[in-house]
């Protein structure tokens, strides 16, 4: 009869079969509550699993990880019983658990609207407080098939179709309501307590875009409901700082769905930072001894065989066009344009290390369904560089890439760093000897700067390891950015050389890095970091100028013309509208300076300077404010007056 070991270790005899529910019921009637699940000598299985022999048992419950899983999974079929007793046309499709929750799809023949959300929402909460119990049953596979088109749901036929015909399918029914599912579930409804839909948006069946349209409802799920509650508080933050949002409240940048989806266009403003931003990257670069390369947007197919993309990163590639009846590539990489330049002349030790850095602009195919804002788009502009080196120049080299990164991110407003070194896999290629003094090189480096990092063990590419910066942000979210990768593999395929000291001919090492990643989502995170309140040294307004009445005027545009003349970025506003309503405007466009002139100012010379958070700074004549904006511009993100 079952000896159960638990995971401290401690032995429970029992002399007859047990289940789950009935071990945590043995160790305690608190735990007998809180069970979800169980694992048995690893495997996740129900609460009214029985176990008959031996085994390491531990109980689940929503402190656990597979816990939370175990009750967002349960959540999204709660969800999809309501819906079916709501709507019973709609069909049911999948549901997955996702970061922080879980979507269900559902084949219906409109889209779901907030109010019918908030019915579904308002059912759920009755089955849960129904407190169905929720039983796992056994089909076989064909069985399965006719049971589901019997019913109406041709979707869940279609997918049981694709599992293997000896396969046993398990069913989960709760109430009269069934679903086919793996599981494991929570034991009854009832312990579904903190739940809420989030959305609901339009997806196709099996993610393809020629598929029919699906209706997507997504929402979040917690062990209880002031977990929920910390959750939705995260939620509406994040929301305040959509860059979606912001973006076209501040008239930044937009997509243009006639221009096709994923495709950046970015207006006045956003351009007057991306320059800024850019101005800053090429000075940072070229102080740090790089030097700038421009790269054409396509090249000969060729080219993508040599270097592997064409093999290896088809799918993240556009169709080739044709001319010449020759196949030219729209380039998704800088790489090889790089390697060609490198290889255009014959390359000396003493010519390396050499270091070169390009903004190049790369397109790659994203599904529609994946494309987000500024994140997640089809074209963008990497901040790219190249490194070529001999092997014992490695290690400085990670090392000054370390600095830049850190001083760059720093400028923008991060300090908060979580890097991560991945090593090799197990498929590789380089020898082992390339591949242990790689990766002790960059182990060194991030020790020399006494980083914290972690270990990624085998996580590398395959063609060299690498570090991965990820940023975390005002509100704690962990952003990756800057990456610094390893190849072996490119000096390889294109037969890259250098003329060693003795005369023979080596390979260099090629390192690959960016620090912002690509412009585009940089900036997308700059502002949700920033909430759009830019600092000076990047906000597209530096400082708006306002005359209570129009006897101002001339004054309002002599500050303006001294202040431009000093290449500040600043804007007059003469209309005629009440001083109170123009200070609210411009400080909701987040202008960090509002410069106030009235009768008083003009005799004095003087403007009476207001943050958009509200503070007043007194009057200050234009070369004081001018001296004092100077100073917080060459401070960039780590100084500020105003906060
Ligand atoms: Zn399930
Ligand atoms: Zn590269």
């Amino acid at each position: 009869m079952p000896a159960i070991t638990l995971p401290d270790g401690s032995q429970r005899q029992f002399d007859h079969a047990v289940s789950i529910a009935d071990i945590a019921q043995d160790i305690g009637p608190g735990l007998a509550k809180a069970a979800l699940a169980g694992r048995v000598d690893g495997r996740l299985v129900d609460t009214a699993h029985v176990v008959d022999a031996d085994a390491r048992v531990a109980i689940v419950t929503g402190k656990d990880e597979e816990g939370l899983e175990i009750i967002r999974h349960s959540t999204a079929h709660l969800l999809a019983q309501a819906v079916q007793q709501l709507f019973p046309q709609a069909q049911v499709t999948i549901g997955p658990v996702i970061e922080n929750g879980f979507y269900y799809d559902f084949a219906f023949e409109r889209a779901f609207t907030p109010e019918d959300l908030e019915a579904i929402e308002a059912q759920m909460r009755k089955l849960a407080g129904a407190d169905l119990p929720v039983r796992r049953e056994v089909m076989q596979r064909d069985e399965a098939i006719e049971y589901f088109n019997g019913i109406g749901e041709h979707y869940k036929a279609e997918i049981i179709a694709d599992i293997p015909a000896d396969q046993q399918i398990s069913l989960y029914r709760q109430g009269d309501w069934v679903d086919l599912c793996r599981g494991p579930h929570v034991p009854s409804t009832g312990f579904l307590k903190a739940f809420k839909l989030t959305s609901v948006a339009g997806a196709y069946w099996r993610g393809n875009s020629s598929n029919e349209m699906l209706q997507r409802i997504y929402g979040t799920a917690w062990p209880d409901r002031k977990a929920l509650k910390k959750y939705l508080v995260r939620l509406e933050e994040a929301e305040r700082r959509d860059h979606r949002r912001i973006g076209k409240d501040l008239d930044l940048f937009s997509l243009q769905e006639d221009a096709g989806g994923g495709l950046v266009f970015w207006h006045p403003k956003g351009a007057r930072i991306r320059r800024v931003m850019e101005d800053f990257w090429r000075d940072q670069h070229v102080a740090a001894g790089y030097e700038l390369l421009y790269t054409p947007h396509i090249a000969l197919q060729t080219l993508w065989d040599t270097s592997g993309h064409t093999d290896f990163y088809r799918e993240g590639m556009y169709e080739p066009m044709v001319e010449d009846e020759r196949l030219y590539q729209l380039k998704p990489m800088n790489c090889p344009f790089h390697v060609l330049i490198y290889k255009n002349a014959l390359r000396s030790h003493r010519d390396l290390p050499m270091r070169w850095a390009e903004l190049g602009t790369v397109y790659r195919h994203e599904m529609s369904g994946a494309l987000h804002g500024l994140m997640r788009v089809r074209g963008f502009t990497q901040d790219d560089a190249h490194i070529f080196c001999r092997e014992e120049q490695i290690a400085d080299e990670i090392v000054a890439i370390l600095d830049l990164t850190l001083d760059t991110l720093a400028a923008f407003g991060f300090d908060d760093f979580a890097i991560e070194l991945s090593t090799r896999p197990e498929k590789a290629v380089g020898s082992d000897e390339i591949w242990d003094k790689a990766t002790a090189a960059l182990r060194a480096a991030l020790q020399a700067k006494e980083i914290d990092f972690a270990v990624d063990e085998g996580g590398g590419a395959f063609y060299g390891p690498k570090i991965d910066v990820k940023i975390r942000d005002a509100i704690g979210r962990q952003w990756q950015c800057s990456t610094v990768q390893l190849d072996f593999n490119l000096p390889e395929r294109f037969d890259m050389e250098y003329v060693a000291e003795d005369g023979a001919r080596h390979r260099p090492i090629m390192i690959h890095r960016a620090l912002l990643g690509s412009l585009e989502r940089f900036f997308g995170i700059l502002i949700e970091h920033y909430e759009g309140r830019f600092p000076a040294w990047l906000a597209p307004v530096q400082a708006v100028i306002l005359n209570i009445t129009d006897r101002q005027d001339k004054y309002a545009l002599e500050i303006e013309e001294t202040l431009k003349n000093q290449g500040f970025r600043v804007e007059t506003d003469l209309r005629n509208e009440k001083i109170g309503f123009k200070i609210r405007q411009h400080t909701l466009q987040r202008v960090p300076y509002l410069l106030v002139v009235g009768d008083r100012e003009a005799e004095s010379n003087t403007v009476a300077v207001r943050t958009r958070s509200g503070e007043d700074l007194g009057s200050l004549s234009t070369d004081e404010f001018a001296q004092r904006l100077r100073t917080e511009v060459a401070g960039r993100g780590l100084a500020t007056l105003e906060d």
